[in-house]
């Protein structure tokens, strides 16, 4: 197996699930939303080690990524978050995924879709109350209770609303989290009011995990939280969770370069003094991003090191200084949950985005190696 690679530990997603369990009490279900390859740490073993440690539900984005869980041997129950296209109905049915149903025409098209497979399809309903996304209006709720009621092939499980602003404590993002679960609310009474019941009512992502219990309701469905981070840097305190995914790499080539000389390319970095370089088989194409050229360090023996030099596509260059305490071979820390190590966090907050897409992008090149310690 090559150099890098991604430990993904999963003692620590267990640990984190049990954060959150102490967190939320005894009640709530855990949803473990496993989309995006479950945030790029392999969703397959996340499902089945989450589910293991005590989650119930799983979730995913498209119909593909439902299937590959199926295939993988997953039983649980996935929830499919994203509306999939009518000619995408058939293999939803087949591998047994549970839709959100955001309006009629969808709960017509799977009702059909389901009948024809002589499926009884457990759906929720998604209920549109602030994020903008998919979902129905809050007042057209009850009416598409009712109408998916009616629908024989259909059986009406729960019922679903996600929260824009979840993830800050500031008086203006708790006010708009209040307002859409209040909106909510009104929406599940008129629900009940018709004499259906709501079945199981989920709200809380991982901001409102860690900062609203009244969006607990039935079940959560913290997503970054259980890979070990907080949905923003002002919830750090909060989160008590550990990173799952450690990406590591070794030093394959050491050279000495000449004070005045340059390192990769476009020569943007000259060596200062006489300096040790080594050569980390890791880049961009693997999805460390480009743009931390010059702003990054790694962890190797303990201590910090900065690239030296452009992150190439496979490849990359890091100062090791006047003297090498580094031999070839040594095992590199790029980030992730090694004591003095960066985090995604770390990384996300330089380039200004959140480390969901810092994971995510650690691409199908870097092999994912499964542990427990
Ligand atoms: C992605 C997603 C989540 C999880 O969000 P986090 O911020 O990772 O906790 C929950 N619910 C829905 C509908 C989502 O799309």
């Amino acid at each position: 197996m090559r150099a890098t690679k991604a430990l993904i530990h999963l003692d620590r997603l267990t640990k984190n699930i049990a954060a959150v369990r102490r967190r939320i009490g005894p009640e709530p279900l855990i949803c473990i939303p496993v989309k995006a390859d479950g945030y790029g740490h392999g969703a397959s073993a996340i499902a089945e080690a989450g589910i293991h440690a005590g989650a119930s539900f799983l979730a995913v984005a498209t119909v593909q990524e439902g299937a590959e869980l199926r295939e993988a041997g997953i039983a649980a129950p996935v929830l499919l978050f994203s509306c999939p296209l009518p000619e995408e109905l058939d293999e939803m049915i087949a591998y047994k995924l549970t839709p959100f149903i955001p309006d009629k025409e969808v709960a017509a098209a799977m009702g059909a879709a389901a009948a024809k497979a002589g499926a009884a399809l457990p759906v929720h309903i998604k209920i549109d109350t602030g994020m903008g996304r998919v979902g129905c209006r809050p007042e057209e709720a009850a009416g598409l209770a009712l109408y998916i009621a009616s629908l024989k092939a259909l059986r009406y499980e729960g019922t679903a609303t996600h929260l824009a602003i979840a993830d800050s404590a500031a008086q203006d993002a708790i006010r708009a989290a209040k307002k859409q679960l209040a909106r909510f609310n009104e929406a599940l009474e008129a629900i009940k009011k018709t004499g259906l019941d709501t079945g199981i009512v989920h709200a809380a992502n991982s901001g409102a995990t860690l900062l609203h219990e009244d969006a607990y309701f039935n079940m959560v469905r913290p997503g970054i939280l259980l890979y070990g981070y907080p949905p923003s840097e002002e919830l750090s305190a909060l989160a008590q969770t550990e990173p799952v995914m450690e990406l590591v790499s070794s030093i394959v080539f050491i050279k000495k370069v000449k004070k005045g000389e340059a390192v990769s390319y476009g020569g943007t970095w000259v060596a200062p003094e006489d300096r040790i370089i080594g050569t980390i088989p890791l880049g961009y194409g693997d999805g460390l991003p480009r743009r931390l050229s010059g702003d990054f360090q790694v962890l190797i023996n303990g201590k910090l090191y900065p690239l030296a030099g452009r992150i190439c596509m496979d490849q990359c260059m890091v100062d090791l200084g006047p003297a090498a305490d580094v031999n070839r071979w040594d095992k590199v820390t790029v980030f992730g949950g090694s004591e003095g190590a960066f985090s995604a966090g770390d990384i996300a907050s330089k380039l200004n985005t959140i480390p969901y897409e810092i994971t995510c992008n650690i691409n199908k090149r870097v092999p994912r190696v499964y542990t427990t310690a």
